[in-house]
């Protein structure tokens, strides 16, 4: 995408959420395949944060009143214009990424087409008001009734892994709901989200009920200071500041953060598949993805062939600029600090004794940033390359005597979001994959959880609070109430009020005693 045309359409996207006025200063947004600066965006300042808080207070009443279906309609058309304009989103994810063309339409614009379906189709099913029984008897004959009502503004703020999938893609359910959103995206690449905020308008929703809030880490703070929900999706390490300022706010947050994900080869696995999947889910989008296979287990007597087939097929994954369908089979890494942090685990793990057979270091040769798909073995958890998230295209493989083993080293970590377990006994796997603790797990399969909307995803431990997808991918985004109807055929007087008389008491007595008091007393 011409970057004038890109420049262009980041400022009217920001004259339209009326901030631009307000910004401190313009963030350059980098293609970091190119290392061609493809637009600028403002970098909003608290004041501004503050306006646009007022503006999606006063949209939101609207947006909620207008119901389920109205919304579902304009969430519809949101994914018809994602298929019209499937390339120029691709285009604009590539563009501030580097990463390939598929990655960008398979893990982000097709999740994000279906999202748009889901939620409005799921959204009037999970947040439908709910008949409630009680066996207490103070309620016998009255209407109990549990509701779902948006909680007001949502502050969604996203990473730069994935622009439309873990930024935009969590606005989706907090708007099916009925609130307002403002999206903080990673201001390595706000560009999708600006594109999205577009796109919406396009589609019909109304001033303001969803609004882009560009700029650095201060921006992100600021809107914690302004919102009723926070839904961060990032680092673990900044996944606690934002819990504490939500908590001193007393607001509630959901928080998806790094991980480390475990794969565990048994030596009765399907090798071929194995290996494939080894290759695929910890190599795609340049290993930048929070459930990519980070390190792999593998069982002694199937180790040796593993490692050659896994190898072999690192070895011929095509690095470079995407220029299409097809180009390259491996993209550029997104955030300049991410190239240290690979280089640091993998020196790291060879000065402990680990042998690296193929790639270990950035792509020469090209503008951009690129590191070299990287297979290392002997490795062990002293090194940072099996504690730490690389969050590049490496994988660490170490050999384990027995599954035993293999559960005992993938649980040897501060993190927890997935996992997965490769072996042809589909009982064992599961039985194995049940030890793990990880917010998913997948036999003879990886990440593909993510896929399912239905299914919550969350991470355990330092991996999260809470989830989306699923019932409580929306319901987080609403508080509840509990709505109790007597109707007018109740009695004057209720029989535990004033005054207290002691033959009521005592009738009170006989029968709690008649209901609960039977029956044995072990
Ligand atoms: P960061 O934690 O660095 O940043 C995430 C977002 O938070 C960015 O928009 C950032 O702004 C913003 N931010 C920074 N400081 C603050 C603050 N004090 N208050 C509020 N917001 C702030 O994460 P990365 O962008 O580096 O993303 C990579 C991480 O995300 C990895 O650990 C990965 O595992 C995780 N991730 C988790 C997923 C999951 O579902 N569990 C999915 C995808 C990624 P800015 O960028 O402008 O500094």
């Amino acid at each position: 995408m011409a970057g004038v045309q890109e420049e262009q359409q980041v400022q009217q996207t920001h004259a339209g959420n009326g901030a631009a006025a307000s910004a401190t200063g313009d963030i350059p947004v980098e293609n970091p395949a190119t290392g061609a600066i493809v637009a600028t965006v403002p970098d909003l300042g608290a004041e501004a944060v503050a306006e646009m808080a007022t503006r999606g207070r006063a949209a939101q009443a609207g947006w909620e009143a207008a119901g389920f279906d109205s919304r579902g309609r304009i969430l519809l058309r949101a994914q018809k214009w994602l298929i019209d304009n499937t390339e120029r989103v691709v285009e604009t994810i590539v563009s501030e990424t580097g990463k390939t063309y598929e990655d960008a339409q398979f893990a982000e614009v097709a999740y994000a087409i279906n999202a748009f379906g889901f939620w409005a189709k799921s959204a009037p099913k999970y947040l439908a008001d709910e008949r409630v029984k009680s066996s207490q008897l103070l309620v016998k004959g009255k209407k109990l009734v549990l509701r779902h009502r948006p909680l007001g503004l949502i502050g969604v703020i996203g990473p730069w892994n994935y622009p439309l999938t873990n930024s935009f893609g969590d606005c989706i359910p907090a708007l099916a709901a009925g609130n307002a959103v403002i999206l903080k995206p990673s201001e390595v690449t706000p560009l999708t989200s600006l594109l999205m905020a577009e796109a919406l308008k396009e589609c019909g929703i109304p001033e303001n009920v969803f609004q882009v809030a560009t700029g650095r880490g201060e921006t992100g703070a600021a809107l914690i200071e302004n919102v009723d929900m926070v839904m961060f999706t990032g680092s673990t390490k900044t996944g606690r500041k934002v819990a504490e300022e939500a908590a001193k706010r007393l607001i509630p947050c959901s928080l998806e953060l790094g991980g480390k994900d475990p794969m565990i080869v048994l030596s009765d696995a399907e090798l071929e598949r194995a290996a494939n999947l080894a290759v695929y889910y910890s190599m795609q989008n340049a290993g930048q993805t929070c459930i990519s296979i980070e390190r792999a287990y593998v069982e002694a007597p199937v180790y040796d062939e593993f490692v050659n087939k896994v190898t072999e097929k690192v070895k011929a994954l095509r690095v470079g600029v995407p220029s299409g369908p097809g180009s390259v089979d491996v993209g550029a890494i997104t955030f300049p600090p991410q190239m240290e942090t690979i280089t640091e685990h993998v020196a790291d793990a060879t000065s402990k004794g680990a042998r690296v057979l193929t790639g270990g270091h950035a792509k020469s040769g090209v503008p951009g940033r690129f590191f070299e798909p990287t297979v290392i073995v002997d490795v062990n958890h002293s090194m940072k390359v099996m504690k730490e998230e690389t969050f590049g295209p490496t994988l660490p493989i170490m050999k384990v005597a027995d599954a035993e083993e293999a559960v005992q080293l993938a649980n040897e970590s501060p993190y927890g979001l997935g996992a997965s377990v490769f072996t042809r006994d589909a009982e064992k796997g599961e039985r194995i994959a049940r030890q793990i603790r990880a917010g998913s797990a997948n036999v003879n399969d990886a990440l593909i959880n993510y896929t399912a909307l239905e299914l919550p995803m969350g991470g355990a431990k330092a991996s999260g609070l809470g989830s989306r997808h699923g019932s409580g991918g929306i319901r987080k985004y609403c508080e509840q109430q509990a709505i109790v109807i007597t109707n007018r055929l109740a009695m004057k007087r209720e029989i535990h009020m004033f005054p207290y008389r002691a033959k009521t008491t005592r009738m009170l007595q006989r029968f709690f005693k008649l209901m609960y008091g039977r029956g044995r007393r072990d």
